[in-house]
């Protein structure tokens, strides 16, 4: 059995780029995780970090964000790195409502912006 800790790694479209270029700064400390993704955000970090193995979800819209939930609920995801667009109207919103509600009840480690995120993933690779 896969030993690692698990994150999931989501990124709304405008702020894909910057999951991206955050994927390959960080993809030392990445590559100490199971990475679990959104579809298209898996796809991405893919790309910028081919050395990495992403488990791609369902594309967020079309089930990916209540996949991860899901994992969170049955603790199969450890944290949560999520580049939400606060800017932009999402067709998923409720879902995105959902994953982050589930994240807060099981009480894991949840980023919501690069500035987080960078802190928290110092955080697990310096303890
Ligand atoms: P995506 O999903 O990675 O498939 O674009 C992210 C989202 O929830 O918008």
């Amino acid at each position: 059995m896969d030993s690692k800790r698990c994150v999931a790694l989501i990124a709304h479209d405008q702020k894909k780029d910057d999951m991206a270029e955050f994927a390959r700064e960080h993809q030392d400390a990445l590559s100490t995780f199971r990475i679990v993704a959104t579809g298209t955000t898996g796809g991405r970090v893919q790309d910028a970090c081919p050395k990495l193995d992403v488990i791609r979800l369902k594309s967020g819209p079309l089930g990916g964000d209540q996949q991860i939930g899901a994992m969170i609920a049955t603790g199969d995801v450890d944290m949560l790195i999520f580049f939400v667009d606060p800017l932009t109207s999402m067709p998923h919103d409720v879902d995105v409502k959902a994953l982050t509600r589930l994240a807060t009840v099981y009480d894991i480690p949840m980023a919501l912006n690069r500035a987080t995120a960078e802190r928290l993933i110092d955080f697990h690779i310096n303890r």
